[in-house]
C-alpha cells in the first residue's frame, strides 16, 4: 500500500495541508520538508506487523537524525539503532529510551562504548573479535557487563547497488559466516560480556524478500550451533535495508515483509526468540522532500541544464550512488516540456541531482526533489562554504522549523588565523 503526504491541491504541490510555495516563501530554499503523518504511517506499518509477535522495531538513526524526526518515532514507542556516540546523544535528547537502543558500527571507540554502557543500551552489535576484546575491557573498567550480539556476515547477495550492499564476503562489515561460531565461543569466555543475540544487516534499498530469507536461514543454522556450544541467544536482529519506491521499484510492502520473516523464523522452530528490525530508509525516505528553486536555464548543443539552488552538498545521493530521485515542479506550466539535467551551483561535474528530466519550467520556479527523507540532510556538507539547508516538519496545517538554516558566519566561527 502506498501512501503519500505529498500531493497536488489545485495544481500546487502540498505537504499534508501546507503548500510548498508557502513553505519556500516562509523558510527559503533549499529546504528539507518532512511530513509527520508520513513518518508515522511508515513506522506504524512496522509496529502493527510486529504487534502480538515477539518482535520490535529499532529505527536506524543514520537515515535521518533530526531531533524532531527522532522524537516523532520516540513518541510512538520506537527503539533506535545507532552507529556513533553522537547518534546516542541525539536519541537521548529526542526522548528515546536507552533500554531500546542497539549500537551498531564497525569502529566503536572506547569512549563511545563507555557512553553507551553508562546510558544502559540494550545491545552492542559487535562486528569483530578485536571489538569484543575492547568492549570486554571497557566493561571491566566500569564494572559492568555489556550485552552483546555478533553481527554475522551471511554472504548473501542483496541485489542492490554495490556501495550499499553490506552482507557479502568482500564487505568490511560483520564477522565472516565461517568464523562466527568460533567468535561466539570466544565471546562466551569473556567475563564482562553478556552474549544475548545475533544480528546481520545485508544491505540497503533491497526490493526483494528472498535475500532476507536466505540470510535468516543461514543465521538460524548458526544459532543452533551456538546454542549447542552452550550460549543461549535471546534475540535475532535481521537489520534494516528494505527498499522504497524512488522511480519504478516495487519493494514488498512492510507488513508482508515483516510477516514473511517472522513466519519463516517461527516455522523453523525459533518463534520463542525476539526479532529486531532496524529500518531506516523505509520509514523516512518517502516522508521527506527537498525543495529547490530554479536559478537559471542554460540551453546547450548537447544538453540543457537547469541550474537550481540545491546541490550535491545538500543531497549527495545522486553524485555518490548515481541515485535516482523524482523531480517535479511545484506548480505545472502549460508549456511544452524540455529535457534538462538538473544541476547545482557547485564546481564539480558530479554536482547533479537528476539527469535527462522532462520538465516545463522557467527561472524562479520551485522544484520538489522527492524521496529525500533518508540519507538526505544527514549526508549534507558545507562544501563550497554553502550553509546547510533548513529542515521543516509539517503536521497537518502547521509547519515547524526543526533545524534553522545555517549562516555563513557559523561555518567559520571556530576557525582561527595564525598569529601575526
Ligand atoms: C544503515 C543501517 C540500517 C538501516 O538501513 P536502511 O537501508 O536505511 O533501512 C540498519 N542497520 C544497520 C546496522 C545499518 O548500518
Amino acid at each position: 500500500m502506498s501512501y503519500s503526504a505529498f500531493h497536488h491541491v489545485d495544481g500546487v504541490l502540498h505537504a499534508e495541508g501546507v503548500s510548498a510555495i508557502a513553505l519556500a516563501d516562509q523558510f527559503g530554499t533549499p529546504l528539507y520538508v518532512y511530513s509527520r503523518a508520513a513518518l508515522t504511517h511508515a513506522y506504524e506499518a512496522y509496529a502493527r506487523a510486529c504487534a502480538q509477535r515477539r518482535a520490535s522495531v529499532h529505527v536506524a538513526v543514520k537515515a535521518n537524525s533530526n531531533l524532531a524526526v527522532l522524537n516523532v518515532f520516540a513518541r510512538l514507542g520506537a527503539g533506535f539503532d545507532i552507529v556513533s556516540g553522537g547518534e546516542l546523544a541525539r536519541v537521548l535528547a529526542a526522548g528515546g529510551k536507552p533500554a531500546n537502543i542497539v549500537f551498531s558500527g564497525v569502529g566503536k571507540s572506547a569512549d563511545e562504548m563507555r557512553e553507551a554502557l553508562a546510558a544502559g543500551v540494550k545491545c552492542f552489535n559487535v562486528e569483530s573479535i578485536p571489538e569484543l576484546d575492547r568492549l570486554d575491557e571497557v566493561a571491566r573498567a566500569v564494572g559492568k557487563k555489556a550485552p552483546v550480539s555478533l553481527r554475522v556476515n551471511p554472504d548473501v547477495d542483496p541485489k542492490t547497488h554495490p556501495y550499499i550492499s553490506t552482507g557479502l564476503k568482500a564487505n568490511k562489515f560483520g564477522v565472516a559466516f565461517d568464523e562466527a561460531r568460533a567468535a561466539y565461543r570466544r565471546a562466551a569466555t569473556m567475563p564482562h560480556l553478556d552474549v544475548i543475540g545475533i544480528d546481520c544487516h545485508i544491505g540497503s534499498q533491497i526490493t526483494e524478500v528472498s535475500p532476507y530469507l536466505d540470510a535468516v536461514d543461514k543465521l538460524l543454522e548458526l544459532v543452533e550451533q551456538i546454542e549447542a556450544d552452550g550460549t543461549m541467544l535471546h534475540h535475532i536482529d535481521v537489520g534494516g535495508g528494505l527498499g522504497i519506491t524512488y522511480d519504478d521499484e516495487t519493494p514488498p510492502d512492510t507488513t508482508l515483509f515483516v510477516r514473511t520473516l517472522l513466519d519463516r523464523i517461527e516455522a523453523r522452530g525459533h518463534g520463542h526468540r525476539e526479532v529486531f528490525f532496524e529500518p531506516g530508509r523505509s520509514v523516512t525516505g518517502n516522508a521527506g522532500m527537498l525543495l529547490t528553486r530554479v536559478e537559471f536555464l542554460k540551453p546547450g548543443a548537447e544538453k540543457n541544464f537547469a541550474i537550481v539552488d540545491a546541490a550535491m552538498n545538500d543531497l549527495a545521493r545522486p553524485a555518490m550512488y548515481q541515485a535516482f530521485h523524482a523531480i517535479e515542479p511545484v506548480t505545472s506550466r502549460p508549456d511544452a516540456p524540455r529535457v534538462y539535467d538538473v544541476v547545482g551551483p557547485i564546481c564539480e561535474s558530479g554536482d547533479w541531482l537528476g539527469r535527462d528530466r522532462s520538465l516545463a519550467i522557467a527561472p524562479g520556479d520551485l522544484l520538489a526533489i522527492r524521496s529525500a527523507g533518508a540519507y538526505g540532510f544527514v549526508m549534507s556538507s558545507n562544501y563550497n562554504t554553502r550553509p546547510r539547508a533548513a529542515e521543516v516538519m509539517v503536521d497537518g496545517d502547521c509547519a515547524y522549523l526543526v533545524r534553522a538554516r545555517e549562516t555563513v558566519r557559523e561555518l567559520f566561527a571556530s576557525e582561527t588565523l595564525l598569529p601575526e
